[in-house]
C-alpha cells in the first residue's frame, strides 16, 4: 500500500513538473511574450474589437475600424481595397494591430477545381493538397489571409445540399482529405509568404441535420459524435489548422455556437487546440432563435463562455453581437475580462503566426520557387478533375468511345454551360477559362467527326419544346452523349432537396432519347448522390462527373474517349430512394442482420436494402483482381503493428489506376461496432498484366473505439481485415489480438 502511495506521489510530482515546464516554456516563447505585452496595452474596447468580424467594405465598417472596433473583415476580394483598410488598421489605429481578411476560398480562387465532394472521389490527398496550395497562392496575391475551408462535415444524407462542400460519408477518408487541405492552404508554415490560414468547419455535426434539412437540429449520441463527426476536425488540428468555425445547428440540445462541451472541453482540453474559433454567419445572434438566449446580450455571454472567439457578422442592421454587448457584460461582472483576454490572445496568436505584424500588406510580387505558371495550375485542375470522375456503368464496353466515330450528338441542359460547371461556392472564377463538355468533346475528336448539339430542355421547369428536336437528331447519330443533372444552385448552403431524381423534364428527355435505339452515354452533373435508378438500369454507359470546375469539359472528354482511364471511387453511398436515407456502408449488424429469407430481419418490404452504388465504388476500363491477402502476424499483442499485404493484378488490356481500400471489423466487442470501417487506401497504377503487392500497416489506434464509459480502448479478440476495390467487393483474412 505504502509503495503504491509512493508511486502515485511520484507520478503526480512528475506531472506537476511537466506542467510547470510547459507553462514556463510557453510564457517565455517570443510569441507569448509578444502577446502578453500587446494585450497588456489594450483597452477593453480594443480587445473586443479584435473579436469582431465585419462583412464587406462600407462606411460604417471603416468608422468602427478607425476606433479599433474591428479585427477582421470578410467578403472583400480586391487587393487595393484590402491594403487600404489594412493601412488604416496599421497606421491609424492606436495600437496598429493588423486585420486578418477572410474569404470562402472553397475549391479555388481564380482557378476553379472540382467541388470538394468530387475531389474526395479522387482518393488522392496529394492532388487535393496541390489544388489547395494553388488556391492559397491566388488568394494571398489578392489580399486574402484566411479561408473558411476546408469544410470537413461528414454527411450521410444526400438531401442535405451541403454534402457537396465536404468529403463525403466516411471519417477516415474525410480525415485524410482534411489533413491534405490544411497542408495545402497553410503550407509548411503559416509564416510562409504564400500560406493562408485554414478554417475547419462547421464545428460540429452540422451534416447530421435531421431529415437532411439545412440548419436543422442534430441529435446524435456522444459515441457517434466522437467516432463519425469529430475525427476530420481532429485530423485538421493535428495538421496544424489555425482556426475552426462553430456551426449553426443545435447538437443534443445545445447549439454548436454555445456548446462548452465541444468548444472547450473537447477542443481545448482534450485536443489542446490553441488557434481561434470564429462563429458561422450570425450563429451567435441566432442563439436567440434557438431560444437558449433571451436576447443578444445573453447570446454573446453564452457564446464567449462556451469558447467562440470571433463573431462573424451579427445582425447587419443592429451591428455585431459581441461589439455592443461584451463590454457591458464585463463591466457588470457577468464575465471576467480574463475570458476576453483568452479569446483575444488566440486571435492575435494567429495574426502573429501569419506574420501579419511584420508584413501586413498584400502584394502580387512573390518570388522564387513559389511562383506557379498558369499551365501548371491548369495541369493540376485537369488532373484532379479527371481523377474525380467515377465510371458507374459500362455495359458491353460502350466506353471508351472511338474518336473516329462518324457522328455524335451532345444533348442536355448541362452540356454547354460554363457557369454551371463551377458548382457551389466559387470565389473569383474566370468564366472564359471554363471548358464545357461540348467544347471538350469537339476539341477531342478529329475534324472528320460531326459533333452536333441540342440542349433538349432546361435543368428545371416543364418546357418540352426541344425534346422532339433532340430525338430527331439523335436518331441519325452513331452515339449520344447526354449531359443531365442538377444546377449548381441545387446543392450547397440552403439547398436541401426532398427528392433526389433528375429535376424538371430531364428524365423524360433521357427516356425518349434512349427509345431512339442510338447508343447513349449519360454524363451526370450533380452535387450529391442522385436516385438515378432508371438510368442505371437502362443506359449502358454512365459517368458521374459532379461539378468539375474549369477543366470539366476536357476531363470528361478524356474519360469518354479513353485518354484517361477512370479511377474515381464514390466517397458517398448512392441510395435507390429517399426512403433508404441515411444509408452508409459502415452500419452496425443489428440483432437481426438482413436475411432475404426471413421476414423478421433488418430490411424493407418495398425496397432492397442494398444501395444503388456502394461507398468506394467506381469502374475502370481495365479490370483489377485482388488475391493473396495476408496478415502478419496473425496473432499479436495490443500495442504492436500489423502488416496486411495483398496482390493486385491488372487483368485487362489498358493501363489504369486502382484505389485499394482496407476495411477492418472488430468481431466481438463490449459495445456494438460497425460491420466494417475504412482504415486505409492506396492508389496504385498498373500496366496491363502487371501484378503488384501492396502493403498496409495497421497501427493499434486503428483498432480502438469508445467503450461504455466513452474511454478510447482496444479490446483483445478476433479482427477481420477486408481489402478490395470498393466497400462491398472485398477479400478477407483475420488476426487475433491477445492481451
Ligand atoms: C456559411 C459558411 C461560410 C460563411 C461565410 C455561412 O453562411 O455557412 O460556410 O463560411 O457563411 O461566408
Amino acid at each position: 500500500m505504502k509503495q503504491v502511495k509512493q508511486l502515485l506521489l511520484e507520478i503526480l510530482l512528475f506531472i506537476l513538473i511537466v506542467l510547470i515546464q510547459t507553462q514556463l516554456l510557453a510564457q517565455s516563447s517570443p510569441e507569448e511574450k509578444f502577446l502578453d505585452s500587446l494585450i497588456s496595452k489594450m483597452t477593453l474596447q480594443e480587445k473586443i474589437g479584435q473579436l469582431v468580424q465585419w462583412n464587406g467594405s462600407n462606411p460604417e465598417g471603416e468608422k468602427r475600424l478607425r476606433n479599433g472596433g474591428i479585427g477582421s473583415f470578410l467578403n472583400i476580394r480586391n487587393r487595393d481595397e484590402i491594403n487600404r483598410l489594412q493601412k488604416i488598421a496599421v497606421e491609424e489605429t492606436r495600437l496598429g494591430i493588423p486585420l486578418i481578411i477572410g474569404n470562402d476560398v472553397i475549391h479555388g480562387y481564380h482557378t476553379t477545381f472540382p467541388i470538394p465532394l468530387a475531389s474526395a472521389a479522387s482518393w488522392n490527398p496529394e492532388l487535393v493538397k496541390k489544388a489547395a496550395r494553388i488556391a492559397a497562392y491566388e488568394a494571398i496575391e489578392n489580399g486574402t489571409h484566411w479561408t473558411f475551408a476546408p469544410m470537413v462535415d461528414i454527411a450521410r444524407d444526400p438531401r442535405w445540399g451541403r454534402i457537396a462542400e465536404g468529403f463525403g460519408e466516411d471519417p477516415w477518408l474525410g480525415s485524410m482529405m482534411a489533413k491534405a487541405s490544411v497542408e495545402g492552404f497553410q503550407g509548411e508554415n503559416l509564416a510562409d509568404e504564400r500560406s493562408i490560414a485554414a478554417c475547419a468547419k462547421h464545428y460540429v455535426a452540422y451534416g447530421a441535420a435531421i431529415a437532411g434539412m439545412d440548419y436543422n437540429t442534430v441529435d446524435i449520441s456522444e459515441r457517434t459524435l466522437r467516432e463519425v463527426y469529430l475525427p476530420p476536425f481532429h485530423a485538421a488540428i493535428n495538421a496544424g489548422i489555425a482556426t475552426l468555425m462553430s456551426a449553426f445547428n443545435d447538437l443534443n440540445g445545445i447549439p454548436a455556437s454555445s456548446n462548452y462541451f465541444t468548444l472547450t472541453q473537447i477542443l481545448r482540453h482534450e485536443w489542446g487546440f490553441d488557434g481561434f474559433v470564429v462563429s458561422d454567419y450570425n450563429s451567435i445572434g441566432e442563439l436567440v432563435y434557438h431560444r437558449v438566449a433571451a436576447d443578444k446580450s445573453q447570446a454573446a455571454l453564452e457564446a464567449i463562455r462556451a469558447g467562440v472567439d470571433m463573431d462573424l457578422v451579427g445582425d447587419t442592421i443592429t451591428g455585431n453581437v459581441y461589439s455592443p454587448n461584451l463590454e457591458r457584460l464585463v463591466n457588470k461582472k457577468e464575465i471576467s475580462e480574463e475570458i476576453i483576454n483568452e479569446s483575444v490572445r488566440r486571435v492575435l496568436r494567429i495574426k502573429y503566426r501569419l506574420g501579419l505584424f511584420q508584413n501586413p500588406y498584400s502584394t502580387n510580387q512573390y518570388s522564387g520557387e513559389e511562383t506557379l505558371p498558369d499551365a501548371e495550375k491548369k495541369r493540376i485542375a485537369l488532373q484532379l478533375a479527371r481523377e474525380s470522375i467515377v465510371l458507374l456503368k459500362n455495359e458491353n464496353n460502350i466506353l471508351p468511345l472511338k474518336k473516329d466515330v462518324k457522328s455524335i450528338v451532345v444533348i442536355g441542359p448541362l452540356a454547354n454551360n460554363r457557369d454551371e460547371m463551377l458548382g457551389t461556392w466559387t470565389c473569383e472564377p474566370v468564366i472564359n477559362n471554363v471548358v464545357t463538355i461540348l467544347e471538350g468533346i469537339r476539341w477531342k475528336v478529329p475534324a472528320g467527326t460531326k459533333v452536333h448539339y441540342v440542349k433538349g430542355c432546361e435543368i428545371t421547369g416543364n418546357g418540352r419544346n426541344e425534346i422532339d428536336k433532340a430525338v430527331r437528331v439523335a436518331k441519325d447519330m452513331d452515339v449520344v452523349v447526354l449531359v443531365v443533372g442538377e444546377s449548381k444552385s441545387m446543392s450547397g448552403e440552403a439547398a436541401s432537396r426532398a427528392e433526389l431524381d433528375l429535376p424538371g423534364v430531364q428524365q423524360e428527355l433521357v427516356q425518349k432519347i434512349h427509345a431512339t435505339g442510338t447508343p447513349v452515354v449519360v454524363v451526370l452533373i450533380n452535387g450529391r448522390p442522385l436516385t438515378v435508378n432508371w438510368i442505371s438500369e437502362n443506359i449502358p454507359g454512365v459517368v458521374e462527373a459532379w461539378f468539375l470546375g474549369d477543366q470539366a469539359g476536357n476531363a470528361v472528354a478524356d474519360v469518354l474517349f479513353g485518354d484517361y482511364n477512370p479511377s474515381g471511387k464514390l466517397p458517398v453511398t448512392f441510395p435507390r430512394s429517399v426512403g433508404q436515407i441515411p444509408i452508409y456502408y459502415s452500419h452496425k449488424s443489428t440483432g437481426r442482420p438482413f436475411n432475404p429469407h426471413n421476414k423478421f430481419t433488418t430490411k424493407y418490404i418495398d425496397s432492397p436494402v442494398t444501395p444503388l452504388y456502394p461507398f468506394g465504388y467506381g469502374l475502370s476500363y481495365t479490370k483489377f483482381v485482388y488475391s493473396n491477402v495476408k496478415v502478419n502476424p496473425s496473432q499479436t499483442h495490443l500495442n504492436e503493428n500489423i502488416i496486411v499485404s495483398v496482390d493486385i493484378t491488372n487483368s485487362g488490356r489498358m493501363e489504369g489506376s486502382e484505389v485499394a481500400q482496407l476495411y477492418l471489423r472488430d468481431r466481438v466487442a463490449s459495445v456494438t461496432r460497425p460491420l466494417k470501417e475504412l482504415k486505409g487506401f492506396q492508389k496504385t497504377e498498373l500496366k496491363p498484366g502487371e501484378i503488384r503487392t501492396i502493403a498496409f500497416t495497421i497501427i493499434p489506434d486503428m483498432l480502438s473505439f469508445y467503450n461504455i464509459n466513452m474511454k478510447k480502448i482496444i479490446e483483445p479478440g478476433m479482427f477481420d481485415v477486408m481489402v478490395g476495390g470498393n466497400s462491398e467487393d472485398v477479400i478477407s483474412a483475420s488476426f487475433e489480438l491477445v492481451q
